[in-house]
């Protein structure tokens, strides 16, 4: 079954179409079970990723503050080896990632073949928080759409598989996990009173996000609508969405080890035949 609501190229996005809280009628418990055979597969899919070196992963998370980012991350890639992972984040950009153009620090950090990377955040703040605050003109902005799907296009052209998600909570549900925050000690170190002032722009945010999805979900690089209210479903939504899209890769990269491992045992069989010959 498919957790996640992929979008079709070309289409309309309606957020308030998609409910946050859906579950598809699973338990907490059921899902707990298919996420644990799921991040156990994703290990497995991970170490053929990195010894093949055919492909690299890159994991795009997007979602409003509170959406559950780090959590994601945190629960999805339990039995993934931190050796062939990376996780970047990005901030408000620096005075020199200002003075280049919005996709330099992004290009920077995209994985090599062999690596799975995660973007905690990405080059669509350029098109989300940028509208937002109208950091920059609005036909600057505009065109990022197109420039963001030729960047995409190439990663992709050049071995990257794309899986982009927006984790998709409501507004009432951002509410309880700030409040949370406050009541939490344990949490409180994540307060920050800008996320109750970005709050109320969430109105904003919601449709410059729509434009997002509808504009930059692609044949070779579709977004995945993941309702998110629900922590326990949103994981195992965004690990199903993930074996799902990396599963078909399986046996190639097995071939492509087989072959692997049949050229070094010869070679180490010739070493050995001359080793031999020599005595
Ligand atoms: P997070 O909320 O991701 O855990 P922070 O609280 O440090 O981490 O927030 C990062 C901030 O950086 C967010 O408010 C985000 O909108 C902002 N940001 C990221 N990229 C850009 C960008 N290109 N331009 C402006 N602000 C950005």
């Amino acid at each position: 079954m498919k957790l996640t609501i992929k979008v079709k190229p070309g289409t309309t996005v309606k957020l308030d179409k998609h409910d946050p809280d859906e579950t598809f009628g699973l338990t907490e418990e059921q899902a707990d079970e298919r996420l644990a055979m799921l991040t156990d597969e994703l290990g497995e899919l991970q170490e053929l990723l990195y010894a093949a070196r055919q492909h690299s992963v890159l994991i795009i998370l997007q979602g409003m503050d509170t959406s559950g980012k780090d959590g994601t991350v945190k629960k999805v890639m339990t039995d993934v080896n931190p050796l062939g992972c990376r996780v970047e984040a990005f901030k408000v950009p620096s005075e020199e990632e200002l003075a280049h153009d919005f996709l330099w620090r992004v290009h920077k950090v995209v994985p090599p073949k062999g690596l799975m990377t995660i973007f905690n955040r990405s080059h669509y703040e350029d098109v989300l928080v940028v509208r937002v605050h109208e950091l920059v003109a609005k036909r600057v902005w505009k065109s990022r759409f197109h420039q963001i799907n030729e960047f995409e296009r190439t990663l992709v052209e050049s071995g990257t598989i794309i899986v982009k998600f927006f984790l998709h909570i409501s507004k009432h549900e951002q509410q309880k996990r700030l409040q949370a925050r406050e009541r939490e000690a344990a949490k409180a170190w994540k307060l920050s009173p800008g996320d109750w002032q970005e709050r109320e722009l969430w109105e904003a945010y919601q449709s410059a996000y729509e434009t997002a999805l509808m504009r930059c979900s692609t044949a070779y690089a579709k977004w995945h609508i993941v309702p998110a209210n629900q922590k326990w479903f949103r994981n195992l939504a965004v690990a199903e969405a993930l074996v799902r899209t990396l599963r078909p890769y399986r046996k190639d990269w097995e071939k492509v080890l087989q072959k692997l491992s049949d050229r070094k045992l010869a070679e180490l069989e010739a070493m050995r035949a001359t080793r031999s010959a020599d005595a």
